[in-house]
């Protein structure tokens, strides 16, 4: 007997037919004395179309951040009533549960929820039942009951943190990539399928835009030390396991994966003055207001005026909130002026081989300046390294960073 968390993505569960096909697989595979629970996302692009919606009534409907989780979480509530009505069908004892029903409790950050407890005596009562549970992802509720999301891609981090606090024998995740790719295989043809991956830098892959896992999942994944298994809902390929450390086949590579985000914005406060605390009101006013910074930089200053400028880059979500926030502090500040750019997009390399290994940064910037593609923003992890460039030419520059770190044979 195994008690297994099975989580289902949006493009796994776009159609009824689909939903169906999924339940005759479980249904197929698992042994009897299997205890299952299926935590699936909004089909297709339900979010997308949800948050439209709100936009058709105010145009930046975020800053009804409690509303906006009272919308979305319906997009999973109409998945989990499909999927257990389909296990129905073929004769299986199932039930749906809401996150709330899950027992997930979350912070009281709507939007940008993150789990605190999760206390699943329902979910252990259902399974002694002798039913398969159907848990919504994607959301849980604060303290007084309210509806609370976990950012985009959440479904991820309910699996992980409900297989944690389930102690299920496996946690994996279905989704219509069959595991992950040192790059994104819909950009990059020879994009390589590893076997194994380390929490380390898959989170570091996820952070910089590998859209596959949400990053928090992976870290919930590490605390709760839960090997995840990333895998394909439509094939039996053997995916890609997520653990703590990987095992010799898979050692030899400097870099693991090319990672790149377009998602993102960058903000210059131009002409700050030059005194000890500017970036401290710049950034704690960003973080007041829950907006996550990313790469950031700080000009040399200019010795005439001494003044300095600020520069940073934020998801491109954030932008109209960062933007307000900034106004304000940049014209309490005295600033010159801020400037705004969104057609810029980051592409990053990783790996824990390139630590105490120098020329892995030059032969990324050499790969971009043969192409005479700019870089624009330049920040570093210990196992990263990542360039803001212009967006247009974000495509072509994961695949020739792709090819100068895994060379087409
Ligand atoms: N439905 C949510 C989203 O689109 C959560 C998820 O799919 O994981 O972001
Ligand atoms: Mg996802």
């Amino acid at each position: 007997m195994a008690l297994i968390v099975k989580k289902f993505g949006g493009s796994s569960v776009g159609t009824t037919e689909k939903i169906i096909n999924i339940a005759k697989r479980i249904t197929a595979e698992k042994e009897k004395d299997d205890k299952i629970v299926v935590v699936v996302s909004a089909m297709g692009n339900t979010t997308d179309e949800l948050i439209k919606l709100a936009t058709q009534i105010d145009e930046d409907p975020y800053k009804y951040t409690r509303e906006m989780d009272m919308l979305l979480t319906t997009g999973e509530q109409v998945s989990i009533s499909l999927m257990t009505m389909a296990f129905k069908t073929l004769g299986e004892d199932a039930v749906s549960l809401t996150g709330t029903l899950a027992g997930i409790k979350t912070n009281a950050i709507h939007t940008k929820g993150k789990i605190l407890d999760i206390k699943p005596q329902r979910v252990l009562d259902e399974l002694d039942k002798g039913n398969i549970v159907i848990v919504a992802g994607f959301q849980g509720c604060d303290q007084s009951g309210d509806p609370v999301t976990l950012g985009r891609g959440g479904s991820d981090t309910s699996a992980v943190a409900l297989a944690g606090a389930l102690h299920a024998d496996a946690c994996e995740i279905y989704t219509d990539v069959d595991g992950i790719y040192s790059a994104d295989p819909r950009i990059v043809q020879n994009a390589r399928r590893m076997k194994e991956i380390t929490y380390q830098e898959m989170l570091e892959m996820a952070r910089l835009g590998s859209g596959v896992m949400q990053p928090r999942s992976v870290e919930v994944g590490q605390m709760m030390g839960i090997p995840i298994h990333v895998r394909s809902t439509f094939t039996n390929k053997p995916g890609t396991i997520i653990r703590e450390e990987y095992t010799m086949e898979e050692k030899g590579f400097v870099i693991r994966g090319v990672s790149h985000d377009d998602k993102v914005a960058k903000i210059a406060v131009l002409g700050v003055p030059n005194n000890p605390g500017i970036a401290y009101s710049i950034f704690s006013a960003l973080a007041e207001n829950n907006i996550d910074v990313d790469m950031i930089v700080q000009s040399i200053r200019n010795i005439e005026k001494n003044v300095t400028d600020m520069v940073f880059t934020l998801s491109l979500d954030d932008l109209n909130m960062a933007k307000e926030v900034v106004d304000k502090v940049a014209s309490d500040l005295n600033a010159i002026g801020v400037l705004i750019e969104k057609d810029v997009a980051k592409v990053s390399i990783v790996g824990v081989g390139m630590l105490g290994n120098p020329g892995i940064a030059a032969r990324m910037f050499g790969a971009l300046s043969d192409a005479g593609i700019n870089i624009d923003v330049i920040s570093t992890s210990e196992i990263s390294i990542s360039c803001l460039i212009k967006s247009a030419r974000m495509q072509e520059a994961v695949n020739i960073i792709h090819n100068e770190f895994f060379p087409k044979n």
